[in-house]
This record gives structure tokens, sequence and C-alpha cells, in this order.
């Protein structure tokens, strides 16, 4: 089952309330270009249904977890930006700067990234 938080920027685009250029969409993820990308390829992955943040995860979220994994590998092979390498990211809370509160996997690729990322 799909829920969705009124004030929430991810379940708008989700919902189509606000646009997006939308590369994937299943029963529960769905995938889009970021708005200020930080690399050639910038995609976010998110769940369907809202989960403010990757804290707020349990034991019963691992499959829904598990498959923004599998989708951002399949958007990186099927951008055809990333036969160099990618990588996914997903910031949680004040510290790790997560500033919209629907969690997202970042990818990103299409050149050589720094480690660590600060
Ligand atoms: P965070 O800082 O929470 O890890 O990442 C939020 C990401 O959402 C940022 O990279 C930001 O550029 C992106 N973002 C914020 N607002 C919008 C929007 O309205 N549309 C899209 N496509 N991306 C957005
Ligand atoms: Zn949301």
């Amino acid at each position: 089952m799909t829920t969705t938080e009124t004030d929430c920027l991810f379940c708008k685009i989700s919902a189509g309330q606000i646009p997006a250029q939308i590369t994937y969409r299943d029963d529960q993820v769905l995938a889009f270009k970021d708005v200020g990308p930080k690399a050639p390829l910038h995609e976010l992955v998110i769940p369907l249904r809202h989960i403010a943040t990757l804290a707020d995860t349990t034991a019963e979220d691992a499959a829904l977890l598990g498959r923004l994994m599998v989708v951002a590998a399949e958007r990186a092979r099927e951008s055809g930006q990333a036969s160099g390498g990618f990588r996914v990211v997903m910031n949680a809370g004040a510290d790790a700067g997560q500033s919209v509160h629907h969690i997202h996997l970042h990818l990103l690729g299409g050149r050589a990234l720094a480690w660590p990322p600060g």
C-alpha cells in the first residue's frame, strides 16, 4: 500500500503533483533526475511509501530497501553513463545533510568520485 504525506516533496513528485524527469517507476519504487545534479549522472531512487529517514526503517523494510539498490544498479546500467563505476549513497539525518525527509538513494556517476565524500 502506498502512503503519502501531504507536505512531502517526494510524495508530491511520486503523485505527479510536482514535475520531475522520471526515469523508472514500478509499483513500489520511483527514480528521477536530481534537480541539482552533482555529477553527469545524478538520479534519486525512492520508495513510493513515505519513510522519513533510514533511521526509521526496520527489518520489515528490508525487501523494499533492497529494491531501491537493485533499481539504482539497473539505472546505472541503462543510463550508459556509469561504465566506469558509480556510487549510491543515502544521507540520513542532519549531520549527513539530509534535506528531504523521504528516503532516497542518490545514484551518482559519469565522473571520478572523490572519497571520502566529506
Ligand atoms: P538530500 O540532501 O536530502 O540527501 O538530497 C535531496 C536531493 O533532492 C538534493 O540532491 C536536491 O538537489 C534534490 N531535490 C530537491 N528538490 C528537488 C525537486 O524539486 N526535484 C528534484 N528532482 N530533486 C530535488
Ligand atoms: Zn514522502
